[in-house]
């Protein structure tokens, strides 16, 4: 089974994260094998990003979604800083701005969606408003509720648009993350990360597991798949999101746009050679 089949949340199915193990690495038992795997579609990656680039029909929109500690920002570096970054770019969702709050939820998505021929990753998303939103009650629950619909109905008109949409949400077990806040305590280059809420939001571990459960149930669709990427394991991590990468945009068949000039014309006229008199 490729990975793209291997991690999909199936449209319609129920999800439960903890059926899901966090440990599993289909197979692969060292870190040193996995790296070859995703140095090489890393140059795949690259490859097809440029004739997404190239074409400039369509563009392609990553969600990123994690627990504190997650690997978000590990993902974003190992293997989407693979891609070229003209045409590539990151928005954080951070808590918004008194701007963004005159305005609905996914005001603020919508203005950062990718343009033709781009890719942009989310860190966090428009999710965040079925999450943070429900869990720490900063909307009554008749409002979050109606954000589902809401977010199927804004994902299906962007992919009807030509903005592809994969949504990766990277699934750590609760000692992992407790195994990473610890690792950043004790390395000084890592203190800026650490946040008051880190450990009191551990607190609602249950309750965040829950709103995953159900972003995951309500939300996976055809149009704008989730993938639940197992990822205790750094490498695994990041070799699985590469290979479902690759994959989806293998499958897209895309093409280098035919040329806008007569190129036999050019190479004749400036690249025949002339013999000296
Ligand atoms: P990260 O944790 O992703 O590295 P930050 O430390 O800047 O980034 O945290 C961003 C914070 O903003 C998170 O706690 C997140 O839950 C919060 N946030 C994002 N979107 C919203 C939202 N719509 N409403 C409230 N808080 C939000």
């Amino acid at each position: 089974m490729n990975y793209f089949q291997r991690f999909l949340i199936k449209p319609g199915s129920k999800v439960q994260l903890s059926d899901i193990d966090p440990d599993f690495r289909n197979g692969h038992e060292s870190k040193k094998d996995a790296l070859k795997i995703i140095e090489r579609n890393n140059l795949r990656l690259r490859e097809l990003q440029e004739l997404l680039y190239a074409e400039h029909k369509r563009s392609l929109l990553i969600c990123l979604q994690a627990i504190d500690t997650g690997g978000k920002d590990g993902t974003i570096s190992h293997v989407l800083g693979a891609m070229n970054p003209q045409g590539c770019r990151v928005a954080s969702f951070r808590q918004p701005t008194s701007l963004e709050r005159d305005h609905d939820f996914l005001w603020r998505a919508h203005r950062d969606v990718p343009a033709k021929g781009e890719v942009t990753i989310f860190n966090r998303s428009h999710y965040e408003d079925v999450l943070v939103v429900r869990i720490h009650n900063l909307a009554p629950k008749a409002t979050w509720l109606k954000h589902y619909n809401q977010i199927n109905d804004f994902e299906k008109n962007l992919s009807e648009n030509n903005t592809h949409i994969i949504k990766f949400f990277l699934h750590i077990s609760k000692d992992e993350q407790l195994r990473r806040f610890k690792e950043r305590l004790d390395d000084p280059t890592k203190h800026w990360k650490i946040s008051a809420t880190d450990y009191t939001d551990r607190t609602r571990w249950d309750d965040y597991i829950t709103a995953f459960d159900d972003m995951l149930s309500e939300c996976s669709t055809k149009h704008a798949p989730w993938f639940v990427i197992p990822a205790n394991y750094k490498w695994f991590r990041d070799l699985a999101i590469s290979q479902i990468m690759v994959e989806y945009l293998e499958a897209l068949h895309m093409k280098c746009p035919p040329p806008s000039v007569n190129i036999e014309q050019i190479r004749k006229k400036y690249h025949s050679a002339k013999k000296k008199a």
